[in-house]
């Protein structure tokens, strides 16, 4: 495991552990942390102890922070559409996913759904 310390972490102060449950290793910086902090060697810490102050908010307002933040970036807001995933076989409409990052032809993307 040492091919894995860079000088890095040694900057930093890491230390390389291992968990006394899983028995993976890990780097912290916490000098006297136990476990992994993954699951099932650490339960979960943000129930009931959220990391910040949440209000309830609505899909709709959520879709409104999100729009105005590209707005003060400089992107334009369009009405909404409905785009056919003229390059997915699988699928009718393009979901808010890597659906929308996906281009080039889609003679491409066939070839390579037909490779993986
Ligand atoms: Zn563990």
């Amino acid at each position: 495991m040492e091919e894995l310390r860079t000088r890095l972490f040694d900057r930093m102060k890491f230390y390389r552990k291992q968990c006394p449950y899983c028995k993976h290793h890990y780097w912290t910086l916490n000098k006297d942390q136990e476990s992994c902090g993954d699951q099932p060697c650490t339960p979960y810490l943000f129930i009931g102890n959220p990391p910040g102050k949440f209000r309830p908010e609505s899909i709709r307002d959520v879709r409104e922070r999100f729009l105005n933040f590209f707005e003060r970036h400089g992107h334009v807001r369009i009405k909404r559409y409905p785009v056919v995933a003229r390059w997915r076989s699988d699928v009718y409409l393009v979901g808010a996913s890597i659906y929308d990052f996906q281009h080039g032809s889609p003679r491409a993307l066939y070839h390579h759904q037909q490779i993986h």
